[in-house]
């Protein structure tokens, strides 16, 4: 079985800090409004798990999440 992890996030609590994105450029990206969105489908390599679990520890608006599926 594969293990896949995503990074999501909640669009209604997302205030456009843009920490996600500054602290795992890798993962996220920045709307037309500033706000931070999953990069693609939100696939996180291994490599970048690191990075994930980085940018939900900051987001201070507790909006990211870092789950598998
Ligand atoms: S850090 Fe959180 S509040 Fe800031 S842009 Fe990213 S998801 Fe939105």
């Amino acid at each position: 079985m594969m293990w896949r992890m995503n990074v999501h996030v909640d669009a209604d609590r997302c205030q456009g800090h843009g920490r996600c994105y500054l602290t795992a450029p890798g993962l996220f990206e920045a709307d037309d409004l500033g706000s931070g969105r999953p990069i693609g489908d939100g696939a996180v390599p291994v490599a970048l798990q690191h990075d994930a679990r980085l940018a939900v520890a900051n987001c201070p608006e507790r909006a990211v999440s870092f789950e598998g599926t």
